[in-house]
């Protein structure tokens, strides 16, 4: 037994070393892409189901790594919220999405902005950190609370219901509206939801992928749009890619539709010519 005593430790095999190497390593070039201003932003507009028309724009962060190129968010996101630096990248990108925005509405095209918010980024503080740091960027940028979403995961939301609906409610006084992301991957009920402060609902790409094959996921879709009719939010389907897509969450009375569909997120030069075709202006 006492030979076996140093496996209470933990047993390290390589691959275990190379793998917390990898973490290391990746906490050690975030933090230097922070200082080096490695990161931007590409943008996806969200449209009006039937019109077309642009609602808002959806900020989606990148990370341009001096060696592996364009690095996704999935890829490092989660490491950033474990280490505490997604609070330096995620006021980043709140400065950032503003000041496009800005210019955006110097030129005349009046359209929303969508940005992700981590639950790390809320729980930082007093539940009202937040909501003071976006507003004084909010004044900072000349932009009005109006124009700005933040959305949250459901996850979120059900890891810390207090803190959650104290960070929300603060945010929401500012004029500020709040959308519910990933939506239907997290099991909450609508007595649930009711109590937060929530505008907008997206529903997950997972259950717009198989809709028109699936009958169990063109159900829930259907419920989902009906419960958040019954609450007085808008909805928003996320990763549609097809015109039957489209159609069919038109004909269930789905507000917004976001996804390959309508553009893939790009880069400030490539979104303008896209924008002056589905802005009103
Ligand atoms: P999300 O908020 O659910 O964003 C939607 C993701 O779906 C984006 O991936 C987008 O590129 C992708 N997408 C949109 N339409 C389609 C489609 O039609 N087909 C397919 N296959 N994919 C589509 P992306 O940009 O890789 O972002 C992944 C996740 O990273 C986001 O998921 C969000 O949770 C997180 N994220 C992105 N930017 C930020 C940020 O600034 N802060 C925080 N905290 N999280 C962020
Ligand atoms: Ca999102
Ligand atoms: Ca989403
Ligand atoms: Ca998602």
């Amino acid at each position: 037994a006492k030979q076996d005593g140093r496996n209470c430790f933990g047993y390290f095999s390589p691959d275990m070393n190379n793998n917390m190497l990898a973490r290391i390593t990746l906490e050690q070039s975030l933090r230097s892409a922070v200082l080096q201003h490695e990161f931007c932003l590409h943008y996806q507009p969200i449209v009006d189901t039937s019109s077309g028309e642009g609602i808002a724009l959806e900020a989606l962060l990148r990370w341009r790594h001096p060696q592996r190129g364009l690095v996704p968010p999935d890829e490092f996101i989660p490491i950033a919220e474990e280490t505490g630096l997604i609070e330096p990248i995620g006021e980043w990108v709140i400065q950032q999405a503003l000041r496009d925005l800005r210019q955006w509405h110097n030129q005349g095209i009046m359209i929303n902005m969508a940005i992700n918010v981590s639950g790390r980024q809320l729980a930082h503080g007093d539940p009202s950190h937040f909501a003071c740091m976006l507003n004084g960027l909010l004044q900072k940028y000349d932009v009005a609370p109006q124009y700005i979403h933040i959305e949250i995961t459901e996850s979120m939301l059900m890891a810390d219901t207090e803190l959650s609906l104290a960070a929300l409610t603060a945010i929401r006084h500012l004029g500020v509206e709040i959308y519910l992301d990933d939506f239907g991957t997290g099991y909450s009920s609508l007595s649930y939801l009711k109590q937060f402060p929530i505008s907008v609902i997206k529903i997950d790409k997972s259950f717009v992928d198989n809709m028109l094959e699936d009958r169990a996921d063109a159900n829930l879709i259907k419920a989902i749009i009906t419960m958040g009719q019954s609450l007085d939010m808008r909805l928003v389907a996320e990763g549609v890619e097809s015109e039957p897509q489209r159609s069919f969450l038109q004909g269930l009375g789905c507000d917004f539709v976001q996804g390959y569909l309508v553009a893939k997120p790009m880069p400030v030069s490539e979104l303008e010519p896209l924008l002056q075709r589905i802005v009103r202006v």
